[in-house]
């Protein structure tokens, strides 16, 4: 068993670059368990947003602060705010970020390895403000 008190000790926050637009911050909470899950507190500023991706095994998002989109290829973005919790199924290609206006923050509990692809563009990310 390992209990991690709000945080990994020892861990600096991390800036989060090539695969997110905007400015993202990752703070570890349990970077290294054990079959290459991780769980990261990610906190996107206005308009920052992942690019898209899917994991292997699937993700679960669990909204803590703020208020953003999370979507999948495909269909039209879809609002998160505090207490939502997000079930990606393994394989489905998808983005999640701030709002235009809004931060977000929401532990990622990333199931096995993730795959990056292209940008979200600004209609597609635009599409979450209509
Ligand atoms: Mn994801």
């Amino acid at each position: 068993m390992k209990i991690v008190h709000g945080r990994a000790d020892g861990v600096a926050t991390q800036a989060r670059g090539e695969t997110f637009t905007g400015t993202v911050w990752g703070d570890p909470v349990l970077p290294t368990t054990t079959e290459g899950n991780t769980i990261n507190s990610v906190t996107f500023t206005p308009g920052a947003r992942t690019f898209w991706h899917h994991h292997e095994r699937g993700q679960i998002l669990v909204v803590t602060a703020g208020t953003g989109w999370v979507c999948t290829h495909g269909e039209t973005p879809q609002p998160l705010t505090v207490g939502d919790v997000v079930w990606v199924p393994p394989g489905e290609q998808h983005w999640h970020g701030g709002g235009p206006d809004t931060i977000m923050t929401h532990l990622a509990i990333s199931l096995g390895p993730t795959t990056w692809l292209h940008e979200v563009s600004a209609d597609e990310y635009g599409q979450a403000g209509r």
